[in-house]
């Protein structure tokens, strides 16, 4: 019998398999799509500490979180880096030295260490002014992290897998039933239908926490989570320095514009609450509407429909904590243990962040500890992910010694592995002298070492898997390239075992 098996291969899913396996407890997880294919990859992608929660009162989660800046940041350099951000002051936000009071606290609540501090900027002067309305004078800039979030769950996978946890993928949890002093469940997907017994179950399953407490493991009518919608829209580059805009409206609604992917700007997001079903969400008109809206008021160049290039929704599994307005609602994690070693017990996980999800699996560890017994010690903080084992400010240099490795390569290339796969990139390229050496080409710089490494070693499986979540290449192929790589696809994933 496994100690724990983890329905869920979210953030929250994966962090939780990663760190109990790591600790020697034995470990499976099923995740009924793709890893990150459900709110994991609808992130803003912002490792933060939510300057907004601030407002909110919400101290505990704004210390935790900025205190997580620096230890994901150090954990894998290549998928979470520092990010500025410009807050530019107007007559509609609270006084200019209150702000800065505030972003005061925010510098030292979480121990920065590494993260450059607040400065106070003119922006008729600075570069950051520029691609803003005439009559913007003033603005604060500081700092946070972003994350890729799509590979920050597949990373976290992949250290499990390494360490010795079963990942399934494409394979739901179709029952969880207690028996004989454990969990029997039901798993369906492509290895058909099999029986795993665990003694202690992880519902980590974000957006669907409510429907498998209600509907697969058979309890009655359980109403936990709010849903709230948040959509993006990328559009055309809308300005060419590296740094980010947070924006907060007079009506206290907030949105943030980010360069993204080199060529792009994603703008987002919005805050509304979501009746559906967590599969179907997808951006509404009124919600383009509003970004475009929003952003036209800052920008000074137009930004229309005809901007967009590509927007995505997902849903906020947060923890209903009675909040009349979906902005208000908590963002901090709540965790529900029920049950006991004798007959197998559960922790149900709601809400959480990105940014929270390391921190919110020592938690459930601790839960875990509680019911099965202590076995290793904490050991996230201060481990890397794979690829990311080259420490935090030495992405640059890494990127010369691939390019030392690698001359006949081209540098877009490799810095884009760099920033995909880490030090992992040499196992993408393995002996490669020049692109010729890369396999097929399916479009912009994608070729066939990249894709087979992805199968052999990531769980993709289709098109999507590749370019929407293990890269964002999606924003940059065409069509025809798509379906080359759905028939190579066809021809090769039926012919490979599942990563172990
Ligand atoms: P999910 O990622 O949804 O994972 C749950 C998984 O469970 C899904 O993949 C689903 O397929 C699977 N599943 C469900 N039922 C079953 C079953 N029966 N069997 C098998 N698998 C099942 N956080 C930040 O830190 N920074 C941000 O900038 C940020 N921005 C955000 C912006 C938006 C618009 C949204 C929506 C969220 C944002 N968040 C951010 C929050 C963060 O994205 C989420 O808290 C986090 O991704 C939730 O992860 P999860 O693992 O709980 O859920």
């Amino acid at each position: 019998m496994l100690d724990v098996f983890v329905i869920g291969g979210g953030i929250n899913g994966t962090s939780v398999a990663r760190d109990a396996v790591g600790r020697g407890y034995s470990v499976a997880l099923a995740e009924m799509n793709d890893l990150a294919s459900g709110t994991s990859s609808a992130a803003t992608k912002l490792i933060h500490g939510g300057l907004r929660y601030l407002e909110h009162y919400e101290f505990r989660l704004v210390h935790e979180a900025l205190a997580e800046r620096e230890v994901l940041w150090a954990s894998a350099p290549h998928i979470i880096w520092p990010l500025r951000f410009v807050l530019p002051h107007h007559k509609g936000l609270r006084p200019a030295m209150v702000l800065r009071a505030g972003l005061a606290l925010y510098d030292h609540m979480g121990g920065r260490r590494l993260l450059p501090p607040t400065k106070t900027l003119d922006l008729t002067r600075d570069e950051a002014g520029k691609p803003l309305k005439p009559g913007y004078k003033l603005a604060f800039e500081y700092s946070d992290c972003w994350v890729n979030d799509a590979r920050f769950v597949v990373l976290n996978a992949r250290d499990a897998a390494d360490k010795g946890a079963t990942i399934h993928v494409r394979t739901k949890v179709v029952s969880a039933k207690r028996e004989d002093g454990g969990w029997t469940i039901e798993l369906d997907g492509e290895a058909g239908r099999q029986t795993v017994r665990a003694r202690m179950l992880i519902n980590a399953s974000g957006p669907w926490v409510d429907e498998v407490i209600n509907q697969t493991m058979g309890k009655n009518a359980a109403h936990n989570v709010r849903l709230v919608q948040g959509s993006h829209i990328v559009t055309k580059k809308l300005y060419d320095h590296d740094r980010c805009y947070f924006f907060q409206n007079s009506d206290g609604r907030i949105f943030f514009a980010i360069p993204y992917e080199g060529e792009f700007t994603l703008i987002g997001t919005t805050d509304r609450d979501y009746r559906g079903d967590p599969k179907d969400v997808a951006i509404t008109p009124e919600e383009t509407d509003y970004l475009l809206k929003a952003a036209n008021e800052y920008f000074a160049q137009g930004v229309s429909r005809d901007d967009i290039v590509w927007s995505y929704s997902g849903v906020r599994p947060l923890f209903d904590d009675g909040a009349s307005a979906a902005q208000e609602a908590t963002r901090d994690y709540v965790l529900k243990l029920e049950g006991n070693a004798a007959d197998g017990a559960v922790v149900n996980v709601f809400g959480g962040k990105l940014t929270t999800s390391r921190r919110l699996a020592e938690s459930v560890l601790e839960k875990i500890e509680e019911v099965l017994g202590r076995k290793g010690p904490a050991w996230t903080k201060g481990g890397t992910l794979p690829g990311g084992d080259f420490g935090p400010k030495s992405f640059d240099a890494e990127v010369r010694r691939l390019g030392l490795d690698y001359p006949g390569l081209p540098a877009p290339l490799l810095s884009r592995l760099m920033r995909l796969y880490g030090t992992k990139a040499r196992a993408v390229l393995g002996a490669a002298k020049s692109t010729a050496d890369l396999g097929d080409h399916f479009g912009t710089d994608l070729y066939g070492a990249e894709v087979d490494y992805l199968v052999a070693n990531e769980w993709a499986r289709t098109a999507q898997d590749i370019l929407w979540r293990r890269t964002k290449l999606g924003l940059t192929v065409g069509p025809e390239d798509v379906a080359r790589l759905e028939g190579y696809l066809a021809d090769h994933v039926a012919l490979r075992p599942s990563p172990a």
